[in-house]
């Protein structure tokens, strides 16, 4: 939280951590107004008139990070130019991270990546950088891939509307069962099972989970993407890829990096090898491997790219590079 608003405040904005916090969880902006609890009503969120400047989806998913629902894997910023890959390289040999740093020669630097622990690993910085800049090369598009590209990803993208659907289902029902709480208390208290003030913790309850679940709902509702759009997109970046790393600063070189690499890399001072990878990009890889062995066939078979992609789940983020 504290690197966006440093980010943020970089850019212009003045704002402590503590207020960056209240804003962030001030539901205000994607439409609400609070309604203090007064006497013995509970406080409430009602819809406001004025016009929300962020979904209600995307405040309640924020809520959940916010909250410690979604595990965020950041990697610590390193500003050094000469490692730009310094924070996202295991070890060949042991596996631990490695570290990167100067060394003064007679008349300059010599910067390295080595081990954090003592088992003696070292690369030259540059080597590497090379090295990696090579490696981004298998996932820019050769010419005339990209309508086979577009049309893998559709189809991988309507197998996993499939599985939306099914998860929209899951939030009808935990709506009904909300609604029959709700409901079942109002009948307890009619009944004079309970006393008002228990109702009213159950019906607070209900009605907060309920919230919570209709702005998901909403979420649902809408194609959450437009696909050709982000196709487009995602085929400029690739195309680019070596150049925008290349003429990239640190940050750039580091965005790149993580939007292609979700887990660490492994560089054992030759070639890298990652296990999991920007399905977006990987895609590419695979399409032009496939097109890479064609020479001595008369017919393509992209059959076994949609399996091999399809595991990962395709989402806005894959296309983020
Ligand atoms: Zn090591």
């Amino acid at each position: 939280m504290d690197d966006i608003r440093r980010e943020v405040n970089a850019r212009g904005m003045n704002c402590s951590k503590s207020n960056f916090y209240t804003l962030l969880k001030n539901p205000v902006y994607c439409g609400k107004i609070v309604v203090p609890a007064y006497r013995d009503e509970p406080m409430q969120l009602v819809k406001g008139q004025h016009e929300p400047i962020i979904s209600e989806s995307l405040f309640y998913e924020v809520q959940d990070i916010i909250n410690d629902k979604k595990r965020i894997q950041l990697v610590k910023i390193s500003t050094a130019d000469n490692l730009p890959l310094r924070g996202f390289l295991l070890c060949p040999h042991c596996g631990k991270q490695l570290t990167g740093s100067a060394s003064k020669g007679r008349s300059a630097y010599y910067y390295y990546y080595h081990c954090s622990s003592t088992c003696g690993i070292r690369f030259k910085a540059d080597a590497a950088n090379d090295s990696f800049i090579n490696e981004l090369g298998k996932y820019v598009p050769k010419k005339g891939i990209a309508e086979l590209y577009k049309t893998v990803v559709k189809d991988i993208f309507y197998q996993q509307t499939g599985s939306q659907a099914e998860g929209k289902k899951e939030l009808l029902n935990q709506i009904q069962t909300e609604n029959d709480r709700l409901a079942k208390a109002r009948g307890l208290l009619l009944d004079d099972a309970i006393d008002s003030n228990d109702y009213k913790t159950i019906k607070a309850e209900c009605e907060s989970k309920l919230l919570s679940l209709e702005a998901k709902l909403t979420g649902f509702g809408k194609t959450a993407f437009d696909l050709d759009d982000c196709l487009d997109k995602a085929l400029t970046n690739l195309s680019r890829l070596q150049i925008t790393y290349n003429e990239g600063d640190a940050v750039v070189k580091r965005r790149i990096i993580g939007s292609m690499y979700p887990e660490k890399l492994c560089f054992d001072g030759g070639a890298y090898r990652t296990a999991i990878m920007n399905e977006a990009a990987r895609l590419i890889y695979l399409i032009n491997n496939e097109l890479g062995m064609k020479k001595n066939r008369t017919k393509l078979d992209f059959s076994s790219l949609s399996d091999s992609v399809a595991g990962a789940g395709l989402e806005p983020t894959t296309f983020g590079l």
